[in-house]
């Protein structure tokens, strides 16, 4: 089902501690945004997460599912406190219920060294970091969610599952994203499945379901890689890879990991995608330390909702909407090269001056 052009709803979840913080900027931008752009934006906003776990005793009740799932898309802040847990002890988590209950299997994570932002890695080589890490979220070592057994005091279990439909979407999803990315940025696309197939069934089973599905897409060269040697790798050569396709776990590690090449999590942005659903909200949480100050980087969820306009031109909206991602994206790296810093990499431009350092920018056409 295409979006309607004219009026396309998002979901906004703003959520808790520097979710709302950093929504909030993120909507301000949006806005001025869509002026420019002629855009049909509309957003409702629903609450959600742990805060209103605490206030009604649901974390995300079914209405405000319902018109999250009815929505276009659902831009999302972060969820989660500390001490407010359900009562088996578990975070307060409904985006996982999201992305578990929409079929969210490809979580993108972005890893883009921007211009000016100091980076973990002094190899000049580094400024051209820019990999997508595709992780896997509805299975792989997170299906035993909740599911684990705790078979007595000296032993624990938890299930892997990997499918082959689950497997052959998220490939055909990495080729098509590399494929895309190969045009944008005018070089041949790669994708390196990231596994431990040399141990593991399941892992040996995804390898060879990447490859079948890797046999129908000849354009893009692939490849595959052990968990271990990428770690490794991720330090030593980061600006080699393109796109990552791996396990739900592996990918939770991967993109922390690749988020402090790049200046923190602050500057990691994410979306889930499905087949017909899409979550993009910053990777970062809601950051308790640094909440209420106005200090948090809104950059991950500003380079978050320049994925949502994307994802939404690609399903219907309209150039316009591909025309405002590439803008935002390039407002926010213009501001970075311009000398602006967020007080995660020592500077002290606060959560509103950044907001408002991006929509000068786009006055200024970037
Ligand atoms: P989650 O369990 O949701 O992944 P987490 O415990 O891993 O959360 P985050 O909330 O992601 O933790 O943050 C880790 C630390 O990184 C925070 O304590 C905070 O200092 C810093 N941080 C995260 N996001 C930002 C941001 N947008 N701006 C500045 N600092 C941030
Ligand atoms: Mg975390």
């Amino acid at each position: 089902m295409a979006v309607n052009r004219n009026a396309v709803q998002i979901a906004l979840m703003p959520g808790d501690g520097i979710g709302t913080e950093v929504s909030e900027a993120c909507m301000g931008v949006l806005e001025v945004l869509a002026r420019r752009h002629a855009l049909g934006l509309h957003a409702e906003t629903l609450r959600a997460g742990a805060m209103a776990y605490r206030d009604t005793g649901s974390a995300m009740d079914e209405a405000t599912f319902e018109r999250a799932r009815a929505a276009d898309a659902i831009l999302l802040g972060a969820m989660g406190w500390p001490g407010i847990r359900y009562p088996d002890g578990t975070e307060i988590a409904p985006q996982l219920d999201l992305r578990f209950r929409l079929g969210l299997y490809a979580g993108v994570r972005p890893i883009r060294a921007l211009p000016g932002v100091p980076l973990a890695l002094a190899d000049p080589r580094a400024a051209q970091i820019d990999m997508v890490i595709l992780r896997e979220s509805t299975e792989g070592l997170f299906a035993a969610r909740g599911k684990g057994e705790l078979i007595d005091d000296r032993e624990a279990r938890d299930t892997m599952v990997i499918t082959r439909a689950t497997t052959e979407r998220l490939s055909h999803f990495a080729f098509d994203l590399a494929r895309r990315r190969a045009a944008r940025r005018g070089r041949p696309g790669r994708v390196t499945l990231v596994d431990k197939a040399n141990v593991f069934t399941g892992f040996a089973f995804m390898r060879k379901v990447f490859h079948e599905v890797a046999a129908q897409h000849p354009e893009v060269e692939a490849a595959h890689h052990y968990i271990d040697a990428m770690a490794l790798d991720m330090v030593r050569r980061p600006w080699d890879f393109d796109v990552l396709p791996t396990e739900n776990m592996f990918g939770d590690i991967l993109s922390d990991l690749g988020a402090g090449l790049i200046g923190g999590m602050g500057f990691a942005p994410s979306a889930d995608i499905g087949d017909g659903h899409a979550v993009f909200q910053p990777s970062h949480g809601t950051a308790p330390d640094i909440a209420g100050q106005g200090i948090a980087n809104p950059t991950a969820m500003l380079l978050s909702a320049a994925m949502m306009l994307d994802w939404l031109a690609g399903r219907g909206a309209g150039p316009g909407w591909a025309e405002a991602a590439a803008e935002l994206e390039a407002a926010v790296d213009a501001v970075f090269a311009a000398g602006l810093r967020t007080p995660d990499i020592g500077g002290r431009a606060g959560t509103a001056e950044v907001a408002r350092a991006v929509t000068e920018r786009l006055g200024l056409g970037a």
